[in-house]
């Protein structure tokens, strides 16, 4: 091991300076590490730096600034900005990867608009555990590397203790950052942003239509990783997607317990926009108005262009069915392809929700070769046990009730439930005894509200 360093090289700051504002974190009085992610900060070979993680120090060439971008949400374009995050610097690790460190709930910044630019400890925890879990589950996502109590009090509906969560993302850019270049940037802007973007997450894509073919690629793979997995991110607005294909903006996110499609956990999701059935058609909804973005650089004719957008954005509903037929053959152990996989994974849906079952254990279960009577009869193409499975299925889940266990213990100040969880969540494939008491679903799943962590 090397000795830790931070390594920086800020590409994102040499933009044109519409996409962000040079803008320091706010220094805080009374910075208390609440959580470290040892085995993230090995693998990327930073230090522990207490004032660092706090915002107030800034390490030698770091360069911090809140990003500029926009983003539709639910439904309607608004102009945004990291209102409560800094984007401290780029970070290379030992093998040369580019990781962006950012702070969030570092403060007021010149996107802040009505906000304070902070958070609170829960919902910082909370990203933190859920981001964990997402990684270990094998779904790309954003990481966490640490979380640090500012001894400060954020107002909320009640008095909070602030946090600041280090986030650690293959980069910050949005769709709503193509957005906002469109809507308020020039068309070189845009030119610029895309050019950027492929030089750092699309180093094959030669033309912009590769570069658009694969973002809606990773968006159908890794929307059909969620289905699958039961995550229900809750609030994806456009400025939430990341272009680089990973899981971001913990928010109101949750897992789904008993099966049901049209689950919401988001207290301002009135309408269902996001329930976790309308999670696919959403995301290709948010790659339309990508696509749109990029309408200029696909092809000097308007209708021309319009039409290649069409054509690649109409391709995700296929991609996804794909990715999702694929994923659920391997849930099932269906090692041989058959016409009739749809129906029998159809079939088995519509008794999971007939019943109640809980969806993950019912996979759970079936790599266990424990069959539920329920599904008896369902199909004698699945052998009872199949050793396929297991890596397809957790075993765990990061379930709502036992996060909120750990959150409320953290902020009464025994850390200790927060890091059994954490725990467990980190091997969701391995099967062991103790995460058996962790596979126990609450009693009444569908009554759980989340709220935006903000
Ligand atoms: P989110 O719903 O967390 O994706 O945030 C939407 C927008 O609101 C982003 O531009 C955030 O930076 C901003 N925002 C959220 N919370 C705060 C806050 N406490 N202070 C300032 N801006 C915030
Ligand atoms: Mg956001």
């Amino acid at each position: 091991m090397q000795n830790p360093k931070w390594n920086f090289d800020n590409s994102y700051a040499k933009l044109p300076n519409i996409f962000f504002t040079e803008q320091n974190p706010i220094p805080i009085s009374a910075p208390k590490l609440i959580i470290f992610n040892h085995p993230l900060a090995e693998s990327l070979n930073v230090p522990y730096e207490l004032q660092t993680l706090a915002g107030n120090a800034t390490p030698p060439n770091a360069q911090p600034i809140a990003q500029a971008y926009a983003g539709h949400q639910f439904g309607h374009f608004t102009k945004l900005g990291d209102g409560r995050a800094i984007l401290i610097g780029e970070h290379i690790t030992p093998t040369g990867k580019r990781v962006d460190i950012q702070l969030k709930g570092s403060g007021k910044t010149p996107y802040s608009r009505g906000g304070d630019g902070r958070a609170a400890l829960g919902p910082m925890l909370r990203e933190y555990i859920m981001s964990e879990a997402m990684y270990a589950l094998g779904i790309p996502t954003t990481r966490s590397l640490a979380v640090v109590a500012t001894g400060e009090i954020v107002q909320r509906e009640r008095k909070l203790q602030g946090a600041i969560l280090t986030r650690v993302a293959n980069s910050h850019i949005r769709v709503g950052t193509f957005e906002y270049a469109a809507n308020y940037g020039t068309a070189n802007d845009v030119r610029t942003l895309a050019n950027y973007t492929m030089a750092r997450h699309f180093p094959k894509a030669e033309t912009y239509v590769e570069f658009l073919r694969e973002v809606i690629k990773r968006q159908a793979s890794l929307i059909a990783k969620w289905q699958l997995i039961g995550f229900i991110h809750g609030v994806m607005n456009t400025d939430n997607m990341a272009v680089s294909g990973e899981t971001i903006d913990y928010g109101p996110c949750a897992f789904m317990d008993t099966y049901n499609p049209d689950t919401v956990f988001s207290s301002i999701d009135e309408y269902g926009r996001y329930a976790y059935k309308n999670q696919p058609q959403m995301a290709a909804w948010n790659l339309a108005r990508f696509a749109e973005t990029l309408l200029p650089l696909l092809h000097d004719n308007k209708n021309k262009a319009i039409e290649l957008a069409q054509t690649e954005v109409a391709n995700f509903t296929n991609l996804y069915k794909n990715n999702w037929l694929a994923g659920m053959r391997a849930k099932l152990g269906l090692t041989q392809e058959a016409h009739d996989d749809e129906r029998l994974i159809t079939d088995l849906l519509q008794i999971m929700q007939r019943t109640n079952a809980d969806y993950t254990n019912t996979f759970r279960n079936l790599t266990l070769g424990r069959t539920d009577t329920n599904l008896h009869q369902w199909n004698e193409r699945l052998q009872a046990k199949h050793p396929t499975r297991r890596p397809h299925n957790p075993a765990i889940i990061p379930r709502n009730h036992q996060i909120e266990k750990a959150l409320s213990a953290a902020e009464q100040g025994d850390l200790t439930v927060a890091e059994n969880l954490l725990h467990v969540l980190k091997k969701p494939y391995a099967y062991t005894p103790e995460q058996e008491e962790y596979s126990t679903p609450p009693i009444n799943s569908c009554a759980y509200k989340t709220f935006c962590g903000t």
